[in-house]
């Protein structure tokens, strides 16, 4: 349960004074639709308004605060000329400008003979001073309150910054005194302020400077935000220890037969990676082991000799592919090693129903089925094994890490391996798994040749259909990927389907065509005919980004290639040089092509070592943006930026294993307030793997 006195900052917005249910939508678009979330809304500059010049001293284009008497009003005279009122000092005159102006409200506003303090930017126009649309108009008594250093904060619209600074006022002033959470010595040591006093400071910049930087301020906050995120994935897997495992030793036996029936023997980093692996599963605590390995580095047989170690001690193992495509090519790749060693395979997805569906639950719960490989269907209710041991889940870069995480917190202590083929970059990779066991799949297996990339302007497209028709009748398959199909809101992207229309035009039956929005069966229809040669050129969307193998193909292309980020332009170029035949990959662009666009492209050219480009990027564009975050499952911070604050997601992980090794129930003093940064930073899931809740 959250405390009690977070609960003010998790009302919704309308919780605040002249926030109403029309003004809620575009707040939660702003900033998210709770009160705590305006709170992270932090200030991109500030408008100062100490500069208070006499009139005949305020330069132009500057932002002033006037003390002036109201001279007259000349309401306009037709629509098109705006309304103005003049005032004065004794050193000179100036009008305001108002389109649109209410007479009377104006009258009400700026009473003739009477002194009033207006703040707003000063223009010199025809050799008048002016000043349009003023943002203060108040009685002099309230100088001193005008004069001041406004924060300017982000907006949409709709939203003004005056409704948004307001009410992020109104949110500051929900915010409790929350005990501290931060070890006291580390605070002194890097001169932090305590939270209410950050939040504050931050809110209330005195300068440009202290708006826009990387302020004390600033980063205890990020630290708060980091330190919740590695606390919670440390108290997670501090959970899947508790819970105990089983030690899985195999005789060998079917590995060995499995091995036996492979076309080749393992890269070293294979053999490495499956040690590691089988000494995770010996011992009798759970494995949480991540396997990170770039496209084509041979996961998915690591995998299953792991696998094979379940079936071994007379358990079951499961393996769950984020889409099933590659359910299936799972499946087809590992039946017939599986039928080498002799063991019972089976392959469960959404699309399984009534009776056949039935079968192999049956099988499943009756231990049958020694390993069971599925999409996310796995995870379904009536799904009962007889004896789960290791799980697999071959998340791509499609899975929230978190999810999978939580589920298999709460699941029964099997052991986990988890897969991805983004090449997270060692911070990034800090913030989505926390303090994890890793094997890293750092060599490709031989023979593979590399990809002769080239980036290459839209312009030529006609040259580029050309070449691709010159492969096409040697022989070569092609993969031809488009940004967007149909949900292109801009009608320049080149859709698909349209390309697939010009193509075979000029190619005939052999070209294909593959997007997101085909049903299931019928994506699968048109991959396996690219697999089996009839298409020669599969049009896609990037559905096919998505660990497909079809080891002939020899050529991507990729429209709009800036459009795209190097994570999955490196996944996408890894679907060709999977065979033993020279390789081409054709980065199209489209101009105008900025600096980093081209920089970028100019990585993917010069390289195909994954980690590589995702540090590149990150360096590039600072942020886990490139990764397609959300894609990816990386978590997202609202303070923390990893470009600015990668140490301290270092000292936030050894501060999490510090806490939990002192404090594992979070029970003492530093403890409670820790839960408490939980709740605000919405960790709640790890709070109840805590055993007093
Ligand atoms: P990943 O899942 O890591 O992208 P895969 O497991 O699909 O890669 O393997 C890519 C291809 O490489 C497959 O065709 C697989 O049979 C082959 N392969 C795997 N390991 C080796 C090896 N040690 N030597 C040669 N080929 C291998
Ligand atoms: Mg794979």
């Amino acid at each position: 349960m959250r405390p009690d006195c977070l609960n003010p900052l998790f009302a919704p917005v309308t919780a605040l004074p002249g926030v109403g249910p029309r003004m809620a939508p575009l707040y939660e678009k702003l900033a998210g639709a709770k009160v705590v979330d305006l709170l992270w809304h932090l200030p991109s500059g500030v408008i100062d308004r100490r500069y208070c010049p006499k009139v005949a001293d305020a330069p132009d284009g500057k932002v002033a605060t006037l003390v002036v008497e109201v001279d007259a009003h000349y309401p306009s005279d037709s629509p098109k000329r705006p309304y103005r009122v003049r005032l004065s000092d004794e050193t000179g005159f100036l009008h305001l400008v108002f389109f649109h102006g209410r007479e009377d409200w104006l009258r009400k506003q700026l009473p003739v003979g009477e002194t009033r303090v207006i703040s707003g930017v000063v223009e010199h126009f025809n050799n008048e001073i002016q000043i349009t649309h003023p943002d203060h108009i108040v009685p002099v008594e309230q100088l001193a309150e005008v004069m001041t250093v406004e924060p300017v904060y982000p907006l949409t619209a709709g939203l003004t910054g005056r409704l948004v600074t307001k009410s992020i006022r109104a949110a500051l002033a929900k915010a409790p005194d929350l005990p501290e959470w931060q070890d006291a010595a580390w605070l002194d040591r890097q001169n932090w302020p305590s939270w209410h006093q950050a939040l504050d400071s931050l809110h209330s910049p005195v300068d440009e400077w202290a708006a826009t930087q990387d302020t004390p301020a600033r980063r205890r906050l990020a630290f708060d935000e980091l330190l919740a995120n590695q606390l919670a994935l440390a108290m997670v897997r501090a959970q899947m220890r508790r819970l105990k495992g089983r030690a899985l030793v195999g005789d060998g036996h079917l590995r060995a037969k499995a091995l036996g029936a492979l076309p080749f023997t393992l890269t070293g980093a294979q053999s490495r990676s499956l040690a590691e692996i089988d000494a995770d599963m010996a011992t009798e605590s759970r494995m949480l082991r991540l396997l990170q390995g770039d496209v084509g580095s041979g996961k998915t047989v690591v995998a299953l000799l792991a696998m094979l170690t379940a079936v071994e001690t007379g358990a079951q193992a499961a393996m769950m592919a984020p889409t099933e495509i590659l359910a299936r090519q799972h499946f087809a790749t590992i039946s017939p090693l599986a039928e080498a060693a002799g063991i019972r395979l089976a392959l469960l997805t959404g699309r399984d129903k009534g009776k056949p569906r039935e079968r192999i639950l049956q099988a499943l719960a009756a231990g049958e089925v020694d390993l069971l490989l599925g999409t996310h269907a796995l995870f379904q209710e009536d799904v009962a094994f007889k004896d789960l041991a290791l799980a697999v889940i071959d998340e791509q870069h499609r899975f929230g890490v978190h999810q999978r995480l939580e589920l298999a917190a709460k699941g029964v202590a099997v052991d986990m391996l988890v897969m991805t083929a983004t090449p997270i970059p060692r911070t990034l990779l800090l913030t989505a798994y926390g303090d994890m066991d890793v094997s890293r799949l750092d060599e490709k297996p031989p023979g593979r040749q590399p990809v002769d990339t080239r980036v290459v302007p839209l312009a030529r497209l006609d040259e580029v259909a050309a070449a691709v028709g010159r492969a096409v009748d040697g022989g070569a398959r092609v993969y031809w990927v488009c940004p967007l199909v149909e949900e292109s809101e801009t009608s320049d992207l080149a859709a698909a389907e349209e390309r697939h229309r010009d193509l075979s035009q000029q190619f005939g039956e052999r070209v294909g065509l593959v997007h997101g929005r085909m049903k299931p069966t019928a994506k699968d229809a048109v991959m396996e005919k690219f697999a089996a040669g009839e298409f020669q050129i599969l049009v896609a969307t990037t559905v096919i980004e998505v660990g497909v193998d079809v080891p002939e193909a020899t050529v991507m292309v990729i429209e709009h290639a800036e459009r795209f980020g190097l994570a999955q332009l490196h996944q996408l170029r890894g679907r060709v040089g999977r065979g033993d035949k020279a390789s081409r990959c054709l980065l199209l662009y489209g101009h105008p092509l900025g600096e980093v666009a081209k920089a970028r492209l100019e990585i993917m050219r010069a390289t195909e070592d994954g980690f590589r480009i995702a540090e590149e990027d990150l360096r590039l564009r600072g942020g886990g943006e490139m990764l397609g975050t959300r894609q990816s499952g990386l978590p997202e911070f609202r303070l923390a930026d990893l470009s600015l604050h990668g140490e301290l997601l270092a000292a936030a992980r050894d501060d999490a294993r510090l806490i939990l090794d002192r404090d594992p129930d979070l029970k003492g003093r530093r403890g409670e307030a820790l839960r408490i940064l939980l709740y605000l930073f919405e960790r709640d899931a790890a709070v109840r793997t805590l055993r007093s809740g």
